[in-house]
């Protein structure tokens, strides 16, 4: 029986898998596999957060197709000898996948994909985890779109996002032994001294049945005033749907389709401007692609000549820590550590906190939140960071600088947020500004407000008078 080789990455999942799709169309018998690349040049490493969430997911992922009858094989290396050798141990004519759109990503693959073929293997890759390609719906000048509203018309209009297809039944596994395998838990993915990831145990259920769950509570809860609640960190307002996304254990096809289908008049806004924030994501990527260096590389070049103040190491260890004295801030990066997830309006306070009120680079904090973020990812990580210090596409400006005090008062105005990632807050007598009473336990302000906004704003003047 002829066997084709599935090679899952960035597709942690059964339905609407269009590479596992083709495989089991074809009649063949199926190997399926995961290759934990840490050795092809240019290809970013996990974060500590990602890594963890890999873990859960691939076992979700391996429980899920041992039902349909194929074991997942997992092997550790340079993914294009790896998979040569899977190859050869397998006897596959045939190997597929799902595309990736980073550059090391897109160049791995194309010399896998030629270096098969002229081996006489055929090798197909799939659409699966972007709605329209980066290079489908570009602009008139066949680049990446520079701003968000003209780039997400263009895409609705240019195709609806097809249909979503349905996980095989059945797969048929080669008779024989089996391929050898690696243990998941030798891969270390998982934390050990000290397990930093009680909190993202009690939050998260990775796994393409975790990434249903998610968007069937939001479907039929939170979907209705999004639009409003999407804004207020306490409520629990939003799909949480990223890292789900991010591991491609359910595709955006799915979320798009499933929004759609449960619009109403009621919640008919509240899905238009859900399906925009999935317009971001695939903003982001187009972005990446066209721009491979977006987390290193100022995308507007005018921000090279910026000059970054030297914040203190104290500095920058308050703002990881979530001891920065600034309320909203130091909620936001400890629901971060707890979590490995923070809500994104306060990503975006947190961003310019770092950027604007410490003046530290964005790529340091692009990193932090790479590490820290179960859902980091490489374009929509990237991407926001230089939204935020506004030197990205379609940026805020930089003088757009978040004033924390306002924004929790706004949109957490009791403070319920607040109080639940720092509970010393408890017994403060102004939650939004602990410094004008009594706040037991609570660090003082890192930096006065004022001052440092008012630095942040000549550094700005003196860049665009340059
Ligand atoms: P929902 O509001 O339910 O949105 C649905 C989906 O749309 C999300 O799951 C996500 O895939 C996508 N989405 C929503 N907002 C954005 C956005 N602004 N940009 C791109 N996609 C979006 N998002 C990531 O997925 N990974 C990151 O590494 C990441 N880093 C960020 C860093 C900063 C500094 C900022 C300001 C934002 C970042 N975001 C990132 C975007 C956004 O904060 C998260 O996507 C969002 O908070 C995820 O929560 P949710 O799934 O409940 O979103």
């Amino acid at each position: 029986m002829a066997v084709t080789l599935v090679w899952f990455r960035d597709d942690l999942r059964i339905s609407d898998n269009p590479a596992l799709v083709a495989a089991a169309d074809s009649g063949d018998d199926v190997v399926a596999c995961y290759v934990l690349d840490e050795e092809t040049e240019g290809i970013r490493p996990l974060g500590g957060a990602s890594r963890w969430w890999l873990h859960h997911s691939l076992s979700a992922l391996g429980a899920s197709l041992d039902q349909l009858g194929v074991p997942l094989v997992l092997r550790r290396g340079a993914a294009g000898d790896v998979i040569h050798r899977l190859v050869e141990d397998s006897g596959a004519h045939a190997v597929v996948w799902n595309r990736r759109y980073g550059l090391a990503e897109r160049t791995a693959d194309s010399s896998l994909k030629s270096s098969l073929t002229n081996r006489g293997v055929d090798a197909t890759s799939y659409q699966a985890n972007l709605l329209y390609e980066p290079w489908e719906v570009t602009s008139g000048s066949g680049q990446a779109y520079k701003v968000f509203t003209p780039f997400w018309r263009a895409c609705l209009t240019f195709r609806t996002p097809r249909a979503p297809l349905a996980a095989p039944d059945s797969l048929s596994s080669p008779d024989g032994p089996g391929l050898d395998s690696d243990e998941l838990p030798a891969w270390g993915l998982l934390p050990t001294e000290p397990d930093w990831a009680q909190g993202l145990r009690d939050t998260w259920t990775p796994g393409e049945a975790g990434a249903h769950e998610r968007l069937d509570d939001f479907l039929d809860g939170a979907a209705q005033g999004y639009k409003n609640s999407r804004n207020l960190p306490a409520v629990h307002g939003t799909s949480m749907l990223s890292p789900h996304l991010r591991f491609g254990e359910i595709s955006p096809f799915e979320v798009w389709h499933a929004a759609q289908d449960h619009k109403d008049s009621s919640t008919a806004e509240d899905i238009r401007v859900f399906g925009s924030e999935l317009g971001w994501r695939e903003f982001s990527w187009q972005l990446l692609y066209f721009n491979p260096e977006l987390a290193t590389v100022n995308y507007r070049p005018e921000f090279d000549a910026f000059t970054w103040e030297s914040s203190t190491q104290a500095e920058l260890e308050a703002w990881q820590r979530g001891r920065t004295g600034y309320p909203l801030i130091d909620a936001g990066m400890r629901q971060l550590w707890e979590i490995g997830w923070m809500h994104n309006r306060v990503r975006m306070a947190t961003a310019s906190f770092l950027i604007k009120n410490l003046m530290i680079d964005w790529r340091v904090g692009e990193k932090f939140f790479w590490d820290c973020l179960v859902d980091a990812d490489a374009a929509s990580n990237a991407a926001s960071w230089q939204w935020v210090a506004g030197s990205g596409a379609d940026a805020s400006p930089y003088f757009r600088i978040f004033n924390p005090v306002l924004q929790s008062k706004k949109f957490d105005p009791k403070g319920d947020y607040l109080v639940r990632f720092v509970p010393e807050l408890a017994d403060a007598e102004n939650v939004h500004e602990p410094w004008k009473g009594s706040a037991p336990g609570y660090p003082a302000p890192v930096v006065d407000l004022k001052e440092s906004r008012e630095r942040a704003l000549s550094a700005y003047k003196a860049l665009s008078e340059s």
